[in-house]
């Protein structure tokens, strides 16, 4: 669905499929840059990141393989439960590969510095992170950031992976929602 189908349900438009893929396309280059004589892992955090995982993949050119983790840090609503637990882990041994995070959306920054730590242990020969959104927040993260698509303002978004009650994550998208819809 596009911003045009459920425009009742929104506020505005942030950003634009057609500007999500063109930001992933710049990062791509740079990605494709740092790991051309690496073996790179592409490690997904779901759902949220599934469209990232997808769209950014393929605007990949070198050799790459991917895992998928759940994590769970919020509830249905849109406040930080301060939880986090793991739900699926990878299936991939991860000691000595060249770790790639993709995320979805970067918030407090509790879910990844939580992740990082766990994928460390692992030990990694690399381990650096992605993220198509970030939020004001996450700047004061202790967590280092390789790559962001975009700030967003302080506001609950959905679309493009990103779900309010497990809703709009096939918006392609990225919007606020209108008040009328959680409250
Ligand atoms: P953090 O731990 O960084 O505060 O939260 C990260 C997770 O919270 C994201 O992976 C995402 O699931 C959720 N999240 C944070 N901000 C938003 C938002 O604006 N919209 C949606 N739909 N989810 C968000
Ligand atoms: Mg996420
Ligand atoms: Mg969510």
């Amino acid at each position: 669905m596009d911003a045009t189908q459920i425009s009742s349900e929104l506020t505005r438009v942030l950003y634009t499929n057609d500007q999500i893929q063109a930001r992933l396309a710049d990062i791509a280059a740079e990605i494709d840059e740092e790991y051309r004589d690496k073996d790179l892992l592409l490690v997904g955090v779901l759902n949220g990141a599934v469209m990232v995982m997808a769209d950014l993949s393929r605007h990949l050119t070198v050799h790459l393989q991917m895992d998928w983790m759940a994590i769970s840090s919020y509830g249905s609503g849109t406040q930080s439960s301060g939880v986090v637990r793991i739900l699926k882990d990878l299936t991939t041994d991860i000691e000595g590969r060249h770790v790639l995070v993709v995320e979805d959306i970067i918030d407090t920054g509790l879910t990844l510095a939580y992740l990082i730590q766990n994928l460390h242990s692992r030990k990694p020969a690399s381990l650096k992170i992605m993220t198509m959104f970030r939020k004001p927040e996450a700047l004061s993260s202790p967590v280092e950031v390789s790559h962001v698509g975009f700030d967003l303002p302080n506001e609950f978004v959905v679309g493009y992976g990103l779900d309010y009650a497990g809703r709009y994550r096939n918006l392609v998208d990225v919007a606020t929602l209108a008040p009328h819809v959680y409250s």
